[in-house]
């Protein structure tokens, strides 16, 4: 079989074994357990992984936008190993060596320079509901701002800022979360704008309307995704993020730009907000830092609301706070980040395979634009390939293909690991070239 050398195995033999034991005894997230298709994954390495029977797929969206560096990297597993060996817990009020290390590289060599220290948490949801806890405290105010069609997880705080139709359906309202429409909402907004000065001018306005009918003074903090990430890699205007800025410092409201999925370099700078020439009050991320090696997310926060943490008691306690095996692989994964040069890596790639993205919504009547930014890029179906029944067709046909992806309301994203090369990105556009191809032939005449 190619693919890595194989440990451990020998519980189960086969995908559909692997497939029934997990789905007899484990719950998976987001679908009723009868209707859950999975691949049953006995390996990495790269950009690839591999099933039980040795099938080879190409991670087109490294897993959840999130194994940045790609899989098997043996200096991360050096270093997760070595961590184990010294002490793999401590409680939080205990520290270790590479606590303090992971927090100082990334406010050192990835965050914006307004940026002072770092409160860990275990993965992205939980660290918008710290921020939440965070600014609630700092300001004595209890509203919370996040636009629809944002994600911001699937705990009850996180699911209450998330704005997306369908994702938020069925939780029950928090008191103080408080939606508005902004670039998110690009498509609900199609032809209303010429241009992005009149598309930031008409949400700045009704963003600054909406906090005066609530009371400014009760708005504890604005969560914005600059560039979306599960909700169709749209890239807010640069006057739409300084006016959100300007409405923050007018109104005394703290401004959280939610990077779970863009941090770390996905978008071609370390944090997507320093496209914007704007410094927040707060970060927070997940995904990136470890590469999903294991689990860890964070807040960063801000010199003055680090400071103002000096006095006043931090609102937040887990057991796994600052878990020594996840900062060790955030330290090692931020190391080959800087050595290997791989957020530019992560912006010249991304630059190909957006022109051969763009090439391919010129010569495909299926699709109707291309989105994003660095490796965080998409193409948009048009409307009659929106459907449920089309959509999992589409996504079929690139599972089949051997690269399966993700995507959500008619947008297939295409998000590999920073170390793809160029030559795996033309097999990447040859394949979407086949599967577009034959979509076309569903067009109405
Ligand atoms: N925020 C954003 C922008 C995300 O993309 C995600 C997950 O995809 C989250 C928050 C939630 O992170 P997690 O799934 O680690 O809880």
């Amino acid at each position: 079989m190619e693919g890595k050398k194989i440990f451990n195995t020998k519980l189960c033999a086969t995908n559909e074994e692997v497939k029934k034991h997990a789905l007899d005894y484990s719950m998976f997230t987001w679908s009723p357990q009868k209707h859950i298709k999975t691949i049953a994954v006995q390996t990495a390495d790269g950009c690839y992984y591999w099933d039980y029977q040795g099938k080879k797929y190409f991670d087109l969206c490294s897993q959840l936008t999130c194994v940045n560096i790609g899989h098997g990297n043996q200096k991360v597993h050096a270093a997760i190993q070595r961590q184990m060996e010294n002490v793999s817990f401590v409680k939080p009020k205990f520290t270790t060596d590479v606590r303090g290390a992971a927090a100082e590289m990334i406010i050192r060599n990835f965050a914006p320079a307004n940026m002072r220290k770092v409160l860990f948490s275990l993965g992205g949801a939980e660290s918008n509901e710290y921020a939440v806890r965070m600014a609630q405290t700092a300001t004595g105010r209890q509203k919370i701002f996040s636009q629809y069609n944002s994600y911001h997880g699937s705990t009850y705080g996180a699911a209450n800022l998330t704005g997306e139709a369908g994702r938020n359906v069925g939780v029950y309202p928090a008191a103080g979360y408080v939606h508005f429409f902004g670039p998110a909402c690009k498509d609900q907004f199609q032809g209303f704008f010429r241009n992005d000065e009149e598309e930031s001018a008409f949400f700045l306005k009704m963003l600054e309307e909406q906090l005066i009918c609530e009371g400014p003074q009760t708005v504890a903090a604005i969560f914005l995704e600059v560039i979306t990430g599960g909700n169709g890699a749209i890239v807010s205007p640069k006057s739409y993020v300084q006016g959100v800025r300007a409405l923050c410092d007018k109104y005394g409201i703290l401004m959280v730009i939610d990077e779970v999925l863009t941090g770390f370099g996905r978008t071609g700078k370390p944090f997507a907000i320093q496209h914007y020439d704007v410094e927040p009050d707060m970060i927070t991320f997940a995904k990136g830092v470890t590469s999903a090696y294991l689990p860890l997310g964070g807040v960063i926060l801000s010199e003055s609301l680090s400071a103002y943490y000096d006095e006043v008691g931090v609102p937040i306690g887990c057991t796994y706070n600052s878990h020594p095996m996840s900062c060790a692989a955030a330290l090692a994964n931020m190391e080959i980040l800087l050595e290997d040069d791989l957020i530019q890596k992560c912006k010249e790639r991304g630059e190909l395979l957006e022109q051969g993205l763009e090439k391919l919504v010129q010569e495909h009547t299926c699709l109707k634009e291309r989105r994003g930014i660095a490796l965080l890029q998409g193409v948009k179906m048009q409307d009659q390939f929106c459907t449920r029944k089309m959509l999992t067709k589409i996504f079929k046909l690139f599972a089949e293909s051997g690269y399966p992806t993700n995507g959500n309301q008619g947008l297939i994203l295409f998000a590999p690991p920073f170390i793809v090369t160029e030559k795996e990105i033309e097999g990447i556009l040859a394949v979407a070239d086949q599967i577009f191809t034959k979509m076309d032939e569903y067009i109405d005449e």
